[in-house]
């Protein structure tokens, strides 16, 4: 054999290994495990979608609208800590038997690993003149004569102009997540990350034991979840 032949046979390793740890990285975002790109503080951000909030921010306030983020990145450990201390709660205090428990979870949060906030491209608003403000987001509180119309009628103008879209629109006829009037996301980048997310096998990434009741999500489960609660969002982000 000649050097030619190994070398052959060490370029194809090598690009096998990168293809490999560059899919273990996509997955490691995707989940929100680990991701090089969050930039911020207590607030974290994937940066672009950071840059374009400031900018967004920054016209805001011109129009004297104080946007404040209250929820951006979340890593996956917390996104467990969310599920499994509801499911608990859902089935102990309230009596629900566990797929009952996963149905009344999976009207606001999601399970770990499938969370768009895990990509670091969704951000809840709302303004900050209201920052002592318990429970902030309720939709009532973003309607007409809520303390957060103000700063929604100006995100309905605007937020698209900076990349920023609503997520769960009020379209009566969507399925999935109830309506989210303050859960924006920055689509130059999560319309990417989405499609990322479905070339995953979402089977692998949540029957796991360390959620709480995934006993539970079937194959039919699962297929639901998919075309309702991760796919009918806002088209423009699809
Ligand atoms: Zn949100």
């Amino acid at each position: 054999m000649n050097l030619n032949f190994y070398l052959t046979i060490l370029f194809f390793l090598i690009i096998s290994n990168f293809n490999f740890s560059q899919t273990n990285m996509n997955l490691n975002i995707l989940q929100g495990i680990k991701n090089p790109d969050l930039i911020g503080d207590t607030i974290k951000l994937e940066k672009n979608t950071y840059y374009a909030f400031k900018k967004m921010k920054k016209a805001a306030k011109k129009d004297g609208i104080k946007l404040k983020i209250v929820s951006a990145h979340r890593g996956y450990d917390r996104q467990k800590f969310i599920w499994n201390k509801k499911f608990e709660k859902f089935t102990s205090e309230y009596s629900l038997n566990p797929v009952q428990a996963i149905e009344e979870i999976i009207k606001y949060s999601t399970i770990p690993g499938t969370s768009r906030h895990h990509w670091g491209t969704e951000i809840d608003i709302i303004d900050e003149n209201y920052s002592e403000e318990k429970n902030v987001l309720m939709s009532s509180k973003f309607q007409k004569d809520g303390i957060f119309y103000n700063i929604k009628q100006w995100l309905n103008l605007n937020s698209e102009k900076f990349g920023f879209y609503i997520t769960y629109n009020d379209n009566p006829k969507r399925k999935g997540f109830k309506h989210e009037p303050w859960h924006f996301s920055y689509a130059p980048v999560s319309k990417k990350m989405l499609s990322l997310f479905l070339k995953s096998d979402l089977k692998k990434l949540i029957q796991k034991n360390e959620i709480n009741g995934s006993e539970y999500f079937t194959d039919d489960f699962i297929e639901k979840y998919k075309s309702e609660y991760i796919l009918d969002i806002n088209p423009y982000l699809k």
